[in-house]
């Protein structure tokens, strides 16, 4: 089973290119970001490395204060690496066994990671695909989407990648600047050639 890592900026359009991907297609996607949120929440000893490094960052019910811990890492890039290193090993071992336990037809599975390449997840999978988009599109879409102030959205992109960095890094790019229609079009192109790719032989 042939795996893409998909990854881009915030409000790249990374979601929205999976989701097409897995109604149009039926291609498997593991949400990398989904399973890093379960893991801080559930896993005991995800738990206990927050604890130690962050203080008190659970409620009485140990329910995740989401928003304390994302005012810490979000505002210091010496504190987004320490939890990186706590979650990011164990989403690692969660892609493995959820990629040797899919059952599917499709000859290639993808796996959504905002940070694929910061994360060191892009040693995972066999290719990496980068959604991009220029910043103000993004800026706005996003703005359409939820609350995120323009402040806030800026400070999170200057943790992430540029389009650029992407560009030299990933193996295929899709620029996502366009109207809904294209972007279908563009999947539409991507799922006809990820279905001819094979595995990827270990570099030398
Ligand atoms: P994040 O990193 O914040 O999770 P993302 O990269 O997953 O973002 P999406 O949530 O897929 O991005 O897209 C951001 C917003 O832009 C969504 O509301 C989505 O519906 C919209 N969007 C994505 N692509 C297009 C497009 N081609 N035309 C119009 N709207 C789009």
């Amino acid at each position: 089973m042939i795996s893409i890592g998909i990854t881009g900026g915030i409000g790249s359009g990374k979601t929205t290119v999976s989701k097409l991907f897995q109604q149009q297609y039926h291609i498997s996607v593991f949400d990398a970001d989904s399973v890093a949120k379960k893991l801080a929440q559930q896993n005991s000893s995800a738990k206990k490395e927050i604890e130690k490094n962050f203080g008190s960052m659970y409620d009485k019910n140990g329910i995740l204060l989401h928003k304390k811990l994302a005012e810490i890492v979000f505002s210091s890039s010496d504190q987004l690496e320490i939890l990186n290193s706590i979650i990011h090993p164990l989403v690692f071992k969660e892609f493995l066994q959820w990629k040797s336990r899919l059952q599917t037809q499709a000859s290639y599975c993808l796996a959504e990671a905002a940070l694929l390449f910061e994360s060191g997840m892009d040693n995972f999978v066999d290719y990496s695909f980068s959604i991009i988009a220029d910043e103000a599109i993004r800026i706005s879409r996003i703005i359409h989407r939820d609350t995120s102030s323009p402040d806030e959205i800026a400070r999170r992109m200057q943790y992430q990648l540029s389009n650029d960095e992407h560009k030299k890094l990933a193996d295929f790019i899709l620029e996502n600047n366009g109207t809904p229609e294209e972007l279908t079009r563009k999947v539409l192109f991507y799922h006809t050639l990820f279905s001819t790719l094979k595995e990827r032989e270990a570099e030398q």
